[in-house]
């Protein structure tokens, strides 16, 4: 699971940001979830090698009334979902009471809190920020959030103190894109696992009844793991003889009350639950067709690199023109994750949910089929003779071989001079090309390119 980072703090303190700076650095998803976060922005970041995720809480100033304070509460939410908490100031402005407002808040809760003096270009950095440590929250770290100066210091000083809680990220990143020998360890290693299925989408799509229902199937045997709490998220099960974890995002085994519907739903689960997993099942409600927090989520899992199959849920008691409908407004809006497939279910029901289970495999079955240097190479090559290159500086540039980078996506490697260079359109064709080839359904595709041989 990412450590997970929210940044606090009056308007105007440069939240937004910091919050840019640290998405910016790989490309920033910023999943906005209007009327059911208020104005909370999630992003993922990777910085040098160390992912986590930002929140965003969006302005609070600690004195909020009425329905103002309903709003700051809702915002403040998302410190309970944070392993850190940024307190933003701003060194230029000074202390204020909302900052204090704010500081009396965060003191009750038990949370590591890191007090951030921001816009300290220019001024005399520890002067202007000796102020705030008069509010008792321990040290006052100083940042430039709109040059990037201090930052690194702060990724360090928070973060590390929490890395031991989790995975060497970067160390399996490393692993995910290596050389052919470590690519082969990791896929043995892969194929050795239950696959690890994550069930996602918004707030209603029908997660929870489409949990419940695969739970329910005959064919499903479900395993009381010991250590598993009532509300653990991982169930582990087996069907038609294959191992899987999946992981629930909508807390199916908690009994649920009626205004749970809204709370039970968690952005930073739902991208935690992503990246543990090897294949996503993202679930899409056909009664309202594709909505922008779908396509956040899209954004997420593309990201990710994560398998994917797409379920239309509640696809009972349509009319037909609707049916066509929402067909039409797929086609249209989903024409960029071709790779997937996707399947008309209702959930309520059980129609076409064990066809589910067969793109899930086939899926994971493509993201971990084993691909070699000769094969690769082979149709590198091919593809480099049908369609070549564009010319650059006067020198077309030329593949000259391709490796096994890593699984679960699949990476192809390429080598060769000026590859750097390649088109963006050119890239394209070669992704298709390899899918068509390698004939994967279900799983992205991720060409890296490097120099030379
Ligand atoms: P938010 O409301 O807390 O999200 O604050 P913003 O990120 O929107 O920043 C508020 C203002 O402060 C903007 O005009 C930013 O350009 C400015 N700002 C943010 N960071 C810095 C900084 O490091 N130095 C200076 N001088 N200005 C900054
Ligand atoms: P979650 O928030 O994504 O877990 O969604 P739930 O599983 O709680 O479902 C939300 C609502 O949609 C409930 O009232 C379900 O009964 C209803 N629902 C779920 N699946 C279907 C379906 O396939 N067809 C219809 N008509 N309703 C469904």
């Amino acid at each position: 699971m990412l450590p997970v980072i929210a940044l606090v703090g009056r308007p105007n303190v440069g939240k937004s940001t910091l919050f840019n700076r640290l998405t910016n650095t790989r490309d920033a998803l910023v999943a906005d979830f209007p009327g059911l976060t208020r104005d909370r922005k999630y992003g993922q970041a990777n910085v040098d090698g160390r992912q986590f995720i930002v929140i965003d809480t969006g302005g609070i100033t600690g004195d909020e009334e009425g329905i103002d304070a309903a709003m700051a509460e809702q915002s403040l939410l998302a410190i309970d979902e944070a392993d850190v908490v940024y307190f933003l100031v701003d060194a230029r402005a000074g202390l204020t009471a909302a900052d204090q407002g704010i500081a009396d808040y965060l003191r009750k809760q038990e949370k590591t809190v890191y007090v951030v003096a921001n816009k300290v270009d220019g001024i005399d950095g520890d002067s202007e920020s000796a102020e705030f440590f008069a509010m008792g929250m321990g040290d006052v770290q100083q940042i430039a959030a709109a040059h990037g100066r201090g930052v690194a210091q702060l990724l360090d000083l928070s973060l590390d103190p929490l890395l031991p809680h989790f995975p060497d990220m970067a160390a399996i990143e490393d692993e995910r894109n290596d050389d052919d020998e470590n690519a082969q360890a990791q896929l043995e290693r892969l194929q050795s696992l239950p696959i690890k299925l994550a069930i996602v989408g918004k707030p209603n799509v029908g997660k929870s009844t489409l949990t419940n229902r695969i739970l329910g199937e005959d064919r499903v045997v479900v395993y009381d793991q010991p250590g598993t709490t009532r509300d653990s998220i991982f169930i582990p099960m087996m069907r038609d003889e294959r191992e899987y974890v999946l992981i629930d995002t909508a807390g199916v085994r908690k009994r649920r009350k009626i205004n749970e519907a809204v709370e039970k739903f968690s952005i930073v689960k739902t991208l935690q639950a992503i990246e543990e997993s090897n294949v996503v099942l993202l679930v899409i409600d056909a009664r309202e067709g594709i909505t922008d927090q779908d396509l956040s989520l899209l954004g997420f899992i593309l990201n990710s690199g994560r398998s994917l199959v797409l379920a239309v849920n509640k696809w009972d008691g349509l009319d037909q023109y609707i049916k066509d409908e929402v067909k039409r407004e797929l086609d249209r809006r989903l024409g960029f994750v071709d790779f997937a497939r996707l399947h008309f279910i209702s959930a309520l029901h059980g129609t076409g949910v064990g066809h589910l289970f067969e793109s899930v495999q086939e899926a994971y079955a493509s993201a971990t089929k084993r691909i070699n240097t000769a094969m690769l190479t082979n149709i590198m090559e091919m593809a480099q003779d049908d369609h070549n290159p564009p010319m650059m500086r006067g020198r077309r540039i030329k593949m000259k071989y391709a490796h096994a980078g890593g699984y679960n996506p699949p990476v192809i490697v390429i080598h060769g001079n000026q590859v750097s260079d390649l088109p963006d359109s050119y890239k394209r064709y070669l992704m298709n090309y390899f899918r068509k080839s390698l004939q994967t359904m279900g799983t992205p595709i991720k060409i890296e390119f490097r120099e030379g041989a």
